[in-house]
């Protein structure tokens, strides 16, 4: 194995000296048909029996992507915004869901998105919303709930809300250099450094951010080597969406 590796393997090993269960989550963005690029993903995860989130466009999607998801049982779905539209001005960094429109117009797309996902998907939804390019004004976070959602996933460290958050750590993307994969090296540290925080109490799990759609070799690699690594070790796990979603939040029923 690679020196690249060696922080996570290494920090992997403390956890199962411990007894202890690391534990993983995957949020791959952007999804909205079937082509061979997210054929590659769901053929990886389900090589490794990795569940993977697939927050999905809720305007743009269709049949086709609930027919080929019906072939990938590890898959679920989270709600991508309305239509990944930059409503900011273009000094500013783009953003759906900003200050630019009333939260009630806001609001009322993301919960007519909610809608339209679980016609299309059912028990594949998790009233999760994951913001376009992570960005959410405060007047329309605080209001998600009334919108049917349970749940919100940025990128960052979780921090206290309106209601729970399910972040992303580690995005495997350089979006302002090459945009394409990281170093392995910096991207294994940066999970290693998260499940370390998580070993000492002050994170729950770390989450990886995926772009199906842009990976470069080196992006399958990485996520190759890592579902190998981590699907065989016996102090990881890879949790559902609705594994890591509070109790109560199962018992809440979508808008139909
Ligand atoms: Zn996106």
């Amino acid at each position: 194995m690679s020196d690249d590796w060696e922080p996570l393997v290494k920090e992997l090993a403390r956890w199962e000296e411990a007894g202890r269960v690391a534990e993983f989550w995957l949020r791959d963005d952007d999804a909205v048909e079937p082509t061979p690029a997210l054929d590659r993903l769901l053929d990886l995860t389900g090589r490794f029996a990795v569940p993977v989130c697939l927050a999905v466009i809720p305007a743009y999607t269709g049949g086709p992507l609930a027919e080929r998801l019906a072939q990938a049982p590890q898959a679920s779905v989270a709600v991508h915004g309305w239509s990944h539209a930059n409503h900011a001005s273009p000094a500013e960094k783009k953003q759906e869901l900003g200050p630019h429109r009333p939260p009630e117009a806001v609001l009322s797309e993301l919960s007519l998105g909610l809608e339209r996902l679980t016609r299309l998907y059912g028990g594949r939804v998790d009233p999760v919303l994951v913001p376009p390019w992570n960005r959410i004004h405060r007047s329309v976070a605080g209001r998600l709930p009334e919108a049917g959602f349970a749940a919100l996933s940025v990128f960052g460290p979780e921090r206290p809300g309106p209601l729970p958050m399910l972040n992303t750590h580690v995005d495997l993307i350089d979006w302002h250099g090459t945009r394409g994969c990281r170093d392995h090296s910096v991207l294994a540290a940066e999970l290693a450094a998260q499940i370390g925080r998580a070993f000492a109490g002050r994170a729950r799990f770390a989450g990886l951010l995926t772009h199906h759609l842009v990976h470069d070799t080196s992006a399958w690699e990485f996520l190759e080597r890592l579902a190998a690594i981590t699907s065989a070790h016996p102090a990881c796990v890879w949790l559902h969406t609705h594994e890591l979603l509070p109790r109560s939040a199962l018992f809440t029923d979508a808008p139909s």
